[in-house]
């Protein structure tokens, strides 16, 4: 699949897991934060996240885009 990364396309992202712990931001305070991480379907890609709030799995999936 490797092939399809040249081509520009918008990720399809599968094997999305969100969960929730806290994380030290890069100004050193420490949030209860929502990580991300997930796989596009078409080039293999792999993307993490961190966002510095609990948010919820929709606006997680949203993000994502
Ligand atoms: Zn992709």
């Amino acid at each position: 699949m490797r092939f399809f990364s040249f081509i520009p396309h918008r990720h399809r992202w599968q094997d999305i897991v969100i969960s929730r712990a806290n994380a030290i931001a890069p100004s050193g305070r420490t949030y209860y934060s929502t990580l991300i991480s997930a796989r596009c379907r078409t080039c293999n890609q792999t993307l993490y996240r961190i966002y510095y709030s609990d948010i919820s799995d929709a606006q997680a999936r949203r993000w994502l885009g």
